[in-house]
């Protein structure tokens, strides 16, 4: 029943409904609480056991793809650099440099939240690699806090209290996420043995600062940042709008920025940084060309920065490279821009294909990952103020699980809890992870096909191994070897 109310992210109240509705008695509260806080923690250690078996894997992985002793060749990793590393195995230990994206995620919006989380993922294998819960509340310190006793038995009650708190986060919930990227990065070589060479991250991001400032891997090793495509795709809207309305650009007429001509150039502009992934120069290009493009004219063409070639998405191109004469520009050109218009955006456009800028984004992925892991995370947790930490952490390492290995980390808890599960168990866990995947299809992307090959292979080791142990004894530490 504890395990239930975990699945479906709820407390006590859904069992007495539960119950009702199926017309059985319920266990009484305490029971509840008791039985809850041991489901929490079988599925905490569950998922612990599990993570490093997940960052042997990505290891596997890089080891596969960057050999030990080999440059990295990918334009991606190698463009902005400054060229004094280039291997993705360090010379001196032989820890793996690893590229990851971060984020922060609360439990309640708004910053009043009492529990963050920060979250890493590989972004070569889409891996939730480690992640840290923080915590501002301890209900043992708040029922503590609202009695009256003397200052001497409250210090002696929190000296005793101490190593069961469950508070370690002290500041704001806002510096939650810094907090969490400074332990997480602070103890990524101890705990797993890699280090994490890149951040991709929002465009704003404190939690970079801090590492900056941390030096995690010392002051020749800083932690590069690169940001999602998405963010600056949205800082773009954001700043094309802004331009509209201040400079007064927009309005009817010919060549007048509307509304709808700010999101076609925040488009272009995402086109031109996915289009152009790896190469800074053509990135740099296909920003310009799609304002020039715009704010072409049949007298005054500027198309010296659209692509050249018969397949070019420019008309003006196009016709060139086929011999023809170009068409006329009213005909052809779905945004048109004065040219005031156009000089009055050359300092945005200045800003966005900046050099810093382009490196940032040169490696054109998005955080999409962080957002759907995000997602799985809060799925697990009731959204009311009072709960507890326990439950949170399973929350947090039922979600990182589920992300990471699918709904059949559900089975494996069940074992640890000496409960086989049964056939249907197994039926519909294995239906909603095929569903999942199903669904992933529709974005083929390379990586991800890689990480649903891995998880088919997994998955399958895991049910021989359900296989394997469903005729013997179920006892504690059976999943050790897990
Ligand atoms: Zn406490
Ligand atoms: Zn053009």
């Amino acid at each position: 029943m504890c395990l239930y109310t975990h699945e479906i992210g709820k407390g006590f109240v859904s069992t007495d409904k539960f119950c009702a509705a199926f017309g059985m008695p319920n266990m009484n509260k305490r029971t509840f609480t008791k039985k809850d806080k041991a489901v929490s923690g079988t599925i905490v250690s569950t998922v612990t056991a599990t993570m490093d078996t997940t960052m042997d894997m990505v290891k596997e992985i890089y080891r596969e793809v960057y050999p030990p002793g080999e440059e990295i060749h990918d334009e991606l990793d190698n463009a902005g650099n400054d060229g004094d590393e280039e291997t993705a195995w360090s010379e001196d230990d032989g820890v793996p440099w690893i590229d990851v994206t971060f984020d922060g995620t609360w439990h309640k919006r708004g910053f009043t939240s009492l529990y963050g989380v920060g979250i890493v993922i590989d972004s070569l294998t889409g891996y939730v690699v480690d992640y840290q819960v923080l915590s501002k509340y301890c209900h043992p310190c708040t029922i503590n806090a609202s009695q009256d006793m003397p200052a001497a038995a409250r210090e002696a009650w929190r000296v005793q209290h101490a190593p069961d708190c469950l508070i370690n986060h002290e500041a704001s919930s806002k510096a939650m996420e810094k907090e969490a990227a400074i332990q997480i990065w602070g103890r990524s070589v101890e705990r797993h043995g890699v280090r994490y060479r890149t951040m991709l991250s929002d465009g704003d991001s404190v939690a970079f600062a801090a590492l900056t400032a941390l030096q995690p891997y010392g002051e020749n090793r800083p932690v590069r940042k690169k940001e999602c495509v998405n963010h600056v795709h949205k800082r773009m809207g954001t700043a094309l709008r802004k331009q509209a309305q201040e400079a007064r650009l927009g309005g009817r007429g010919e060549g007048r920025l509307t509304a709808d001509k700010c999101r076609k150039l925040q488009n272009y502009f995402r086109g031109a940084i996915l289009d152009n992934k790896g190469n800074q120069k053509e990135m740099e290009d296909g920003i310009w060309a799609s304002l020039f493009h715009c704010a072409s004219t049949d007298e005054d063409p500027h198309h010296g920065r659209c692509p050249a070639g018969e397949d070019s998405w420019c008309f003006y191109r196009k016709a060139q490279a086929r011999g023809e004469a170009p068409g006329p520009h009213a005909q052809n050109l779905t945004t048109s821009l004065s040219r005031d218009v156009a000089r009055q955006l050359i300092p945005l456009y200045k800003r966005m294909s900046s050099s810093d800028m382009l490196q940032k984004i040169l490696h054109g992925k998005t955080q999409n990952n962080n957002e759907s892991v995000n997602n799985v995370v809060w799925v697990h947790c009731p959204k009311t103020v009072f709960v507890g930490k326990n439950r949170v952490d399973a929350a947090v390492a039922n979600g990182v699980a589920k992300f990471n290995r699918g709904n059949f980390q559900m089975a494996e808890v069940m074992d640890a809890m000496c409960l086989p599960a049964s056939d249907f168990t197994i039926n519909i866990l294995e239906a909603r992870d095929t569903a999942r995947i199903k669904q992933a299809d529709k974005s083929a992307e390379a990586q991800f096909a890689l990480q649903r090959r891995l998880r088919r292979q997994r998955d399958a080791a895991v049910r021989a191994n359900q296989e394997d142990r469903e005729g013997e004894m179920y006892g504690p530490g059976l999943m050790a070897d897990h």
